[in-house]
């Protein structure tokens, strides 16, 4: 709690403590080694996902089909070491959603959902440890925290209001960036997000053992059945798919495909 204070001289120790966030609210993304602004606390971050997951098992039906259920965790079970350090606070969990929409997610604090309408469209696990590696990176790379960094930024720059974790408003404003307020919710990831969750996910796809190749072959189709007029669901329009995107994936593979050969069994 801050102490009680005149407004200037209030304004101005936020000042002080907003130049100070800012200044050291950077981390760097794994992997990559981009730098981002960051001024949402990990543990805190993986909290929320946690919450948020817990509102969506009891919002959603839950697959008992056994033999989904052994795919998804099978799939899990490879992933998840191959993510390792990058996902420090991860409690992993795999839990697979009935319904027909073709959708997958990963939150923050390793909880992942699969649907049982990706089971269905995903021709093999490899292209199912391509989407599930994908959704994984926009965690470990906390795409979400950064975006509310940014919108948090923003907002303290503009306003002059103290930088308080525990605001409920700010709270709020991170559960919408990692669309979790509720899972209609449809927020893009920009395009330097979507190419360095592809970039990640293939990592995390290649080490795990699963062929990368499956991941453009997987793009591909969606974006073939979005050709055909098929109605689309709202996840792909959080992850479109063009063409160029597809020719990013794949200029990728010759570095990925040796991580593949080495891990495969
Ligand atoms: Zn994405």
């Amino acid at each position: 709690m801050m102490p009680r204070m005149k407004p200037g001289i209030r304004s101005l120790v936020c000042a002080a403590a907003l130049a100070l966030a800012l200044l050291s609210g950077c981390t760097t993304v794994p992997e990559t080694g981009r730098r981002q602004l960051m001024l949402i606390d990990a543990a805190q971050e993986a909290q929320m996902g946690l919450s948020a997951f817990a509102d969506i098992k009891n919002q959603q039906l839950i697959s008992n089909d056994p033999a989904a259920n052994r795919r998804v965790r099978e799939v899990g079970a490879r992933i998840a070491p191959a993510v390792g350090r990058d996902l420090p606070n991860a409690d992993w969990e795999f839990v697979v959603f009935e319904s027909e929409e073709v959708n997958a997610f990963a939150l923050p604090g390793g909880k992942v959902g699969v649907y049982t309408g990706l089971l269905a469209f995903a021709d093999d696990d490899d292209e199912l440890a391509a989407v599930v590696g994908h959704e994984i990176a926009h965690v470990s790379a906390r795409h979400g925290a950064e975006r509310a960094s940014q919108q948090l930024g923003v907002a303290l720059l503009g306003l002059g209001v103290a930088l308080a974790s525990e605001d409920a408003k700010h709270q709020d404003e991170i559960r919408v960036a990692y669309g979790l307020v509720a899972t209609g919710t449809v927020l893009k990831y920009s395009r330097d997000h979507e190419s360095e969750a592809d970039r990640i996910g293939l990592l995390y796809m290649a080490r795990a053992g699963y062929d990368p190749r499956a991941a453009a072959r997987f793009w591909g189709k969606m974006a073939a059945r979005k050709e055909a007029g098929l109605r689309m669901p709202d996840w792909f329009s959080t992850h479109p798919s063009d063409e160029t995107r597809i020719k990013r994936i794949e200029s990728w593979l010759p570095e990925m495909l040796p991580i593949y050969e080495a891990n495969r069994r």
